[in-house]
């Protein structure tokens, strides 16, 4: 069968799950692949949608969670997403958090989920990588799992969630000290229609935070979901990257970014298992893309962000 344009792709995927024809699995299928009309479209999607990830993509995974996957200890949850993620060819995955989750993590609590994360790093060193889970409602003990996770242990970035709107001027020793470090930072943003949960940051918080400090790169995560928004309120801070991860497959997601903020300042992930690899990798193949835009948007992105932390620590992007 004659091979699809975007268009027609798109509209066959629907839910964007055209690349999940052999990667999606009950366990970390999305609300949209659950749909009747999702479920009928990768049926006709299966047998002639071109699109299939490759080794040579280079796929790295911005945003992985062990949440949201069966099994009882790191090793199976993080063996069951590897097993999705060589399907869909992603080479490597950054994790961040544990679970049970936590909105609002005391010291110990974030702790104890970073340790999970870091005994996941022993056991896959070659697969994974780590951000530290920080709340900025504890600046000092934060700042001193900055210091146990990074600056001592193999963690390459800090994962702030919704402890604490990073607009707030308490965080900036946190993100000082990730600046040193060339440790990447990685902000959860969201615009709900029904309101943000109390200290979830928007894109407009991360933006006065990005002024503050623009030397320090910082990553948007999931554009703010309502990215034609977040595109927005990101795009005169250069510093800023955006992580279209974790929200609805949407067409024209991509394309807006790059066309507002430039293919260097987008990147791939999925926030996987609460969102499979497909639907969210479907954003990237949808959309129209040169192939040097989009080994850059699946990995050279991070790959060129991370490289100073990760020479530092002697670590190997091959
Ligand atoms: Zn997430």
């Amino acid at each position: 069968m004659a091979p699809l344009d975007r268009r027609s792709f798109l509209s066959l995927s629907a839910g964007g799950v055209a690349c999940a024809a052999r990667g999606a699995s009950a366990a970390q299928s999305d609300a949209a692949a659950q749909s009747d009309a999702a479920a009928e479209s990768t049926s006709a999607a299966e047998s002639v949608v071109p699109f299939q990830t490759q080794p040579s993509d280079r796929i790295w995974d911005l945003h992985c969670h062990f949440s949201g996957v069966p099994g009882d200890s790191v090793e199976q949850r993080g063996g069951q997403l590897l097993e999705y993620a060589d399907r869909m060819h992603v080479q490597r995955l950054i994790f961040f958090m544990g679970w049970p989750w936590s909105h609002t993590p005391e010291p110990a609590e974030f702790r104890r989920q970073n340790d999970q994360v870091l005994r996941a790093l022993d056991r896959w060193p070659e697969r994974m990588l780590g951000f530290a889970y920080l709340n900025a409602a504890y600046p000092e003990e934060s700042l001193a799992e900055i210091e146990r996770c990074i600056h001592d242990g193999p963690m390459v970035g800090v994962k702030l969630w919704v402890g604490r709107r990073c607009s707030t001027e308490d965080i900036d020793p946190l993100i000082r000290r990730c600046g040193q470090l060339d440790a990447l930072v990685f902000q959860h943003t969201y615009l709900k229609v029904a309101g943000n949960l109390p200290g979830e940051s928007t894109p407009q918080d991360l933006a006065q935070l990005a002024a503050r400090h623009p030397q320090v790169p910082l990553i948007c995560g999931h554009t703010g979901a309502d990215w034609t928004r977040g595109i927005r309120a990101v795009r005169p801070f250069p510093n800023i990257s955006v992580g279209i991860s974790g929200s609805d497959p949407a067409a024209g997601f991509v394309d807006m970014a790059v066309r507002e903020l430039g293919p260097e300042r987008v990147i791939y992930g999925s926030d996987c298992g609460g969102r499979s690899f497909a639907s969210q990798l479907a954003k990237v193949y949808g959309a129209e893309l040169d192939d040097s835009q989009r080994v850059a948007i699946l990995g050279g992105n991070l790959r060129r962000m991370l490289r100073p932390i990760m020479d530092r620590k002697g670590m190997s992007q091959s």
